[in-house]
């Protein structure tokens, strides 16, 4: 329990707050910076933006945002603030300086736009200040739990798909095998949605470990069964390696059937957000100011089953959200 003479937990107005993005960037990222300036803005909060996440902090790389300065970014993907990894922040000394730049920019509120990584070092920053931190889950790996979809996800995985269908057409010109490597070193999300929503033959994830002759086995059958193309998606991530790695591994055992591997790599990062991101974005930019104001401190705001829960931001990374089992069983019941 906070003491009662808490400032937070006397309902004082926050009257300034920070936004910055962290750790890997992911489409919509621009849109939520938006909703929090605009948001704050409406509701006469200040606010700053920070350079190149926590290490802009530590370098004082803050500035004043108004409703103008965000302008015409909505539809952008990246982030117009800029991300960075940070070692300096994961040292108390370095966060003390982040600190200190805080205190003198006279900030209450952060809003932390990024992924579990990110999460962490704004909880151990809250933990050590009297600033309060607000995550907003932006991830293109979709692997926080406290939310059905981390913001990017949904891009990404139309960037994937895209690249999917194109993959199909000439694979089956050819009657090839293609192994198709997806983001996710350690969530299997991307690959998994985008092989459902592919129509692929199987999909590699890192949370289900990969039988090399099984999979050559199942490739087999596929032509057998009268396929005309075999498609194997692969989180990069995967026990088995990354595509070529399969690929290489499989080799020998795939006599008879033509193969090409391809790696979409950051093209997934990219691109201009999707109708969902942008959505999410706005709800969920808007929903970290409104936390911050209700005098909320080390949550992360997500959006399930349509409405907008507050999480304890140390749940988002105690709690990971693996790709379900029962989805695995459809992508594999379909494919047949
Ligand atoms: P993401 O937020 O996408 O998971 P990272 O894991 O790279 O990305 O984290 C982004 C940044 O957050 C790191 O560069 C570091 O500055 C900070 N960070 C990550 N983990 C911690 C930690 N345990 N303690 C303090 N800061 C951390």
């Amino acid at each position: 329990m906070a003491p009662l003479d808490d400032p937070r937990q006397m309902g004082r107005i926050v009257q300034r707050i920070a936004v910055l993005t962290s750790g890997g960037d992911a489409p919509g990222m621009n849109a939520a910076i938006r909703a929090v300036v605009r948001s704050a803005d409406a509701r006469g909060v200040d606010v700053y933006g920070v350079y190149r996440g926590y290490e802009g902090l530590i370098d004082g790389r803050l500035s004043h945002m108004s409703a103008r300065t965000v302008s015409g970014i909505l539809h952008q993907g990246g982030t117009m603030l800029g991300s960075a990894r940070s070692k300096r922040f994961r040292s108390t000394e370095g966060r003390k300086e982040a600190i200190r730049e805080l205190v003198e920019h006279e900030i209450e509120g952060l809003v932390v736009i990024g992924g579990d990584g990110s999460f962490r070092g704004a909880d151990a920053l809250s933990r050590e200040s009297d600033v309060a931190v607000v995550g907003v889950p932006g991830t293109i790996d979709n692997d926080l739990s406290g939310c059905d979809y981390t913001l990017g996800f949904d891009t990404a995985v139309n960037t994937a798909l895209e690249a999917i269908d194109r993959i199909r057409d000439t694979a089956a010109s050819h009657q090839r095998a293609f192994f198709i490597e997806v983001m996710g070193r350690s969530s299997g999300w991307i690959g998994l949605y985008s092989a459902i929503a592919g129509g692929a033959t199987e999909v590699l994830v890192p949370e289900r470990p990969t039988d090399i002759e099984e999979l050559q086995r199942r490739i087999h059958e596929a032509f057998a069964m009268g396929k005309q193309y075999c498609l194997v998606v692969v989180a990069e991530g995967d026990d088995a390696g990354g595509a070529f790695s399969v690929a290489d591994r499989c080799g020998v055992g795939l006599a008879g059937v033509s193969h090409r591997v391809t790696t979409l790599g950051h093209v997934q990062r990219g691109g201009a957000p999707s109708m969902r991101d942008r959505i999410l974005a706005a709800r969920l930019g808007d929903a970290a100011v409104t936390a911050l104001l209700d005098g909320e401190d080390r949550i992360m705001v997500g959006e399930i089953n349509r409405g907008v829960v507050r999480t304890p931001l140390e749940q988002t990374w105690t709690h990971i959200d693996r790709t379900p089992q029962e989805l695995l069983d459809l992508m594999d019941r379909l494919a047949r």
